[in-house]
Formats: C-alpha cells, structure tokens, sequence
C-alpha cells in the first residue's frame, strides 16, 4: 500500500537535512529519502573550516550526523531510500523507491550535484586527504604548499588563480594546449607567476602515504603527445573539471538549464528574467518554486555558483519556509 505524506524531501545533504529540520518543527512530519549517498557531499570530506557556528571546524560527516540527529529529533523519518520514479503530473505526487510509494502533497528536491571525477583507480582513496573538488572550501589548507589543479574551463582558470592566494606553486594540468576558457580568465592566468600550466597532460595515477597521517604526495602524468609518464611531487590535487546536478530522476517534468540544473524562481530573477514572466505571477514569494507548483528545489541542483555547505543550509531552510507556506495557502483556498 502506499504511503501518504504531506511532505517528501528528496536529498540528505546540507540542503536536505536543513529542509527536514525546518518541515519537521512546522510539524509536517517529512519522510526524508536519504539516497545512494546518505550525507551528501560533505560525507568526502574531513574538516569543515567554514561551517558558522564551529569556531574550531568540524568533520564533514559528523556536521552531517549531527543536522540528521536534529531533524529525527523533530519527528523527520529518515531513510535509506532512493528515489527511482517520480511522477509530478499526479496529484499527490508519486514517489517510488525499492522499498515504498509514497504519495506526497509537496516535494522538496535536494538531490544536490555530483563532481566530475577523473575515473582513475587511486583518487577515491585519497578524496578528502588531499584530492578534492572545491577550491573554495579547501584552498586555505595548502598555505605555502605545492599543488596541481585539472581542468581548463573558466572554472579551472578561476580555481588555479584562487589557490595562488595560499599555495606557493599551482601546476594547472590540462589535456590540451590552452585552456577553454574566457580570453580575460585565461590571460589572468598567464600573468600569474605562481601558476604553471601543463600542457598536453592527463593525470594517471595519485600518490600517498599514510604517514604521519593519511595524505597525497604526488601524482603520475602522462604527456599525451609522446605517452611518456613522469612523477610530480604535490601536496594536493583539485580537480575543476565540472558538476553534473542529480535530475535524471526527473525526465523533463521539470524545467531546467542546459546543464540540467533545476530553475526556480529565485534562480530565475538571478538571472534577469523580466517580472513579467509567467513564472513571477505563478509564485509571487516563492523563491524555491520549480516549473511545478508544489515541487520545491534547493541546493547544489540549483546552485551552479556558489556550492557550499552554508548556501545549500540557506536555501534548504527557504524552501521549508516555502513548502510550508504553499500548503497552507491551499489548505486556506
Ligand atoms: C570534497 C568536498 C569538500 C567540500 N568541502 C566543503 C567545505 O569545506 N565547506 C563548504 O561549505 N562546502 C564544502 N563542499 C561543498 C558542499 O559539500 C556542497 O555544497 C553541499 O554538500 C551541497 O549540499 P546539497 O544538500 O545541495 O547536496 P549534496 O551534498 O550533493 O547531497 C545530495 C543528496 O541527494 C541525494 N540524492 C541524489 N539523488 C537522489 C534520489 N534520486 N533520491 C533520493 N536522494 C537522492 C544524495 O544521496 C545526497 O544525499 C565540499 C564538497 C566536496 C565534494
């Protein structure tokens, strides 16, 4: 038999464990399904230096463990369920996981994004020990440090010119022979002294030790050109080459960028679309909105700027306010 339930939050990351916290004291009793990677994110993580609130950091995992406590304190049902089918053209929603179908008035998506990785055997093992995909987060822990960043769009330029605030070396590794990116973004990078590009180069294989702790100390490359392979020794390998948001789930029932991340109206205004647009009558205060009334989205699915942990708490807890706020304007009606 299915369940029914007044509110479905798809996501336990930031975003969604905030979203269940928030729904769960407005006593909306959420079912919270956790997904194939419970936690989210952080859970690749160690410490968390930017997190408010935790003036000596905290691991990745446990701020998760700690946000989960918090909104099974309020009355959250979390689970370890994967949302495999959603129907948004019914009323209640469809929800189908292996285990359970869930009949949901609303539906707060934070299903977040995933990092493009390089699908070589070695990195995994060493994420969040020096191989990682956020220069924003963890660019401070390489003062004076050597590192590697690959990648050769904006974001790579961007990136490697940001981590020569703290790094005394940025090899930029790139498999081609210039990078993608914007002739402004490209250019700051070659006036950047403490960045040296490597061309024609592909990552093979990253280096470590577990001693006196866990840590990379360097990478092997491949020239793609002559197929040789040489060692570099680094402190730590960013990787800036792209993010893929968790819509598939989705289809097109909902609207999205190219890039398939999900609009909402708040993302809308953001980018300029006129206030006479159809999506600002719809949802006059509803930033959170998707193309579907009722359908909420927050977090790394729709952020493709910011993609922290704080921005995705931010918009989690404004779409519970929102979800909130749009059942009780129908419960009204
Ligand atoms: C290595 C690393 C280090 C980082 N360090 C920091 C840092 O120090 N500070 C900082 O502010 N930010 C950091 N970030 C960024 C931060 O982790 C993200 O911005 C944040 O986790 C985004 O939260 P989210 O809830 O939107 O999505 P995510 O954390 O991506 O969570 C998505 C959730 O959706 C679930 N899901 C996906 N599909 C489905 C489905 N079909 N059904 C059900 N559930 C589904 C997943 O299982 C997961 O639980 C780091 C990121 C990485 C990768």
């Amino acid at each position: 038999m299915a369940r029914r339930v007044k509110v479905v939050v798809l996501g336990s990351g930031c975003a969604g464990l905030t979203a269940a916290i928030y729904t769960a004291r407005a006593n909306l009793e959420p079912v919270v399904l956790e997904g194939r990677e419970s936690g989210g994110q952080l859970m690749w993580t160690t410490m968390v230096e930017n997190f408010p609130g935790f003036p000596e950091g905290v691991l990745g995992p446990d701020l998760i463990d700690n946000m989960r406590k918090q909104a099974q304190r309020f009355g959250a049902d979390t689970r370890f369920e994967h949302a495999d089918k959603v129907d948004l053209s019914k009323r209640p929603f469809v929800i189908e996981t292996s285990d359970e179908t869930y009949l949901a008035d609303s539906l707060i998506i934070a299903t977040g994004a995933t990092a493009k990785t390089l699908g070589i055997p070695t990195e995994m093992g060493y994420m969040g020990y020096g191989v990682t995909t956020c220069a924003t987060c963890d660019g401070a822990f390489y003062k004076d440090k050597t590192v590697a960043l690959v990648g050769g769009g904006d974001s790579a330029a961007e990136e490697s010119t940001f981590l020569t605030r703290f790094a005394r070396k940025v090899y930029l590794i790139h498999r081609r022979d210039k990078l993608r990116a914007s002739k402004i973004m490209a250019d700051r990078v070659a006036s950047n002294a403490k960045i040296e590009p490597v061309w024609n180069t592909t990552v093979e294989e990253v280096l470590g030790t577990e001693e006196p702790h866990k840590h990379v100390n360097g990478i092997m490359v491949k020239d793609v050109n002559t197929g040789e392979t040489r060692k570099m020794e680094i402190d730590g390998l960013f990787l800036a080459i792209g993010h893929a948001p968790n819509t598939k789930v989705f289809g097109d029932q909902l609207e999205t960028t190219e890039a398939g991340y999900l609009l909402t109206r708040g993302a809308m205004a953001w980018k300029g679309v006129p206030a006479d647009s159809t999506w600002f009558d719809r949802y006059p205060n509803f930033a959170t909105s998707t193309s579907v009334e009722g359908v909420f989205a927050c977090g790394d699915v729709v952020d493709t700027h910011y993609r922290q942990a704080i921005t995705a708490a931010g918009t989690g807890c404004a779409a519970a306010i929102d979800c909130e706020k749009w059942l009780e304007s129908r419960h009204e009606s």
